[in-house]
């Protein structure tokens, strides 16, 4: 019978999404038997000290060519060719751009069920996996099990914790079937597209601007604010349409997911589906002139005033601090 959990992830240069330290804590309170680490291309066995720190029992690297280049349908055929023997009950992803890529394929090539953007997951009596996820544009929060014997789920940054939980990994050596048919799209460069300091999705604090910025120099007051605070810069999706900022800094239903522990709203009225992309935030500060904006009823804190005056106030009052 299929046992324990498969942990698939990318990484970079030997670096890891803290996302994947949570993961793996996730994977070992499952408590369904061992953790296994798969991720891949150059450098992927540099992580390996950090995995055994975060209790991965096995962990899988497949480093060389082509494993180098990220391809989609190539990256989910090999995949799909070493489940058989690995036999995982589980298969876990981070709720990433590359996660969200590749989880859908792999679950079609397996026939197994998959839920994503996970908050957390439980096991219940029959050792069934009891996963809760934001649905109707984050209105609710469902409970779902996967009923096919294969379980999928990938899990959103910045929600569960990352605990240490030392083990001495073994490194296996299992090589997929590779059809060179299957990465014929492979991903040819990679460029690093700046948003404040941090990655939105990572972030710990997010300064995020909306329409009552007025233009696109006006960010700079965000800016600001964000480097005194050590946070990542995000806007909502008018802005980015605008050309305001880049289509990376977009939040919400159509755009990133994120779940910060202090999410500045900034001129934004707090339509649904912004709201939809920052319910995961623990305390929610709102800057809005108009007192009957939607976003006071989710904020934590709100501050009725015009931005281009409290903003700078802000940023001089942390910066003295
Ligand atoms: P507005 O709604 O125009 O709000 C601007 C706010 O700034 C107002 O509340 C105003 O009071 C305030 N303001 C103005 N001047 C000042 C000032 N000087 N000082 C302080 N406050 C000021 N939107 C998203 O953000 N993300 C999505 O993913 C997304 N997906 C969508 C998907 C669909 C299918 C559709 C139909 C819409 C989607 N939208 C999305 C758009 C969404 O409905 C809203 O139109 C959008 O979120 C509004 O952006 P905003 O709050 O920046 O602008």
């Amino acid at each position: 019978m299929s046992s324990g959990v498969l942990v698939i992830f990318d990484q970079n240069q030997g670096q890891v999404r803290h996302v994947v330290l949570e993961i793996l804590t996730v994977a070992r309170n499952l408590a369904l038997g061992s953790v296994t680490a798969l991720t891949f291309g150059t450098d992927a066995s540099k992580t390996l000290n950090m995995l055994g720190e975060y209790g991965a029992d096995q962990v899988l690297f497949w480093e060389q060519d082509p494993f180098t280049r990220y391809s989609s349908d190539g990256f989910a055929d090999a995949i799909a060719s070493v489940v058989p023997e690995l036999d995982p009950a589980v298969i876990l992803f981070p709720a990433s751009a590359w996660g969200k890529d590749l989880s859908p394929r792999l679950a079609e090539l397996l026939n197994a069920g998959l839920a994503t953007d996970c908050l957390s997951l439980r096991t219940n009596e029959e050792n069934r996996v009891i996963a809760t996820r934001p649905m109707y544009a984050g209105k609710v929060l469902a409970e779902v099990q996967i009923d096919t014997p294969i379980q999928m789920f990938s899990i959103r940054p910045n929600i569960n914790a990352a605990v240490p939980s030392p083990t001495t990994p073994v490194v296996l050596d299992i090589a997929p079937v590779i059809s060179e048919d299957s990465f014929k799209a492979v991903v040819t460069e990679r460029r690093e597209v700046q948003s404040g300091v941090q990655e939105l999705t990572e972030a710990d604090i997010i300064v995020s601007g909306g329409r009552g910025i007025k233009a696109a120099e006006n960010f700079k007051l965000l800016d600001q604010l964000a480097e005194v605070l050590g946070a990542a810069v995000g806007s909502s999706r008018p802005v980015a349409d605008d050309g305001w900022v880049p289509h990376s800094y977009h939040i919400g239903q159509t755009g990133k997911v994120v779940s910060p522990t202090v999410y500045f709203a900034i001129g934004i009225s707090g339509a649904i589906q912004h709201l939809a992309g920052i319910s995961g935030s623990k305390y929610i500060v709102a800057i809005n002139n108009d007192p009957e904006a939607p976003i006071f009823k989710v904020a934590n804190y709100g501050i009725v005033g015009d931005l281009f005056q409290v903003v700078p106030r802000l940023t001089e009052e942390i910066r003295s601090l």
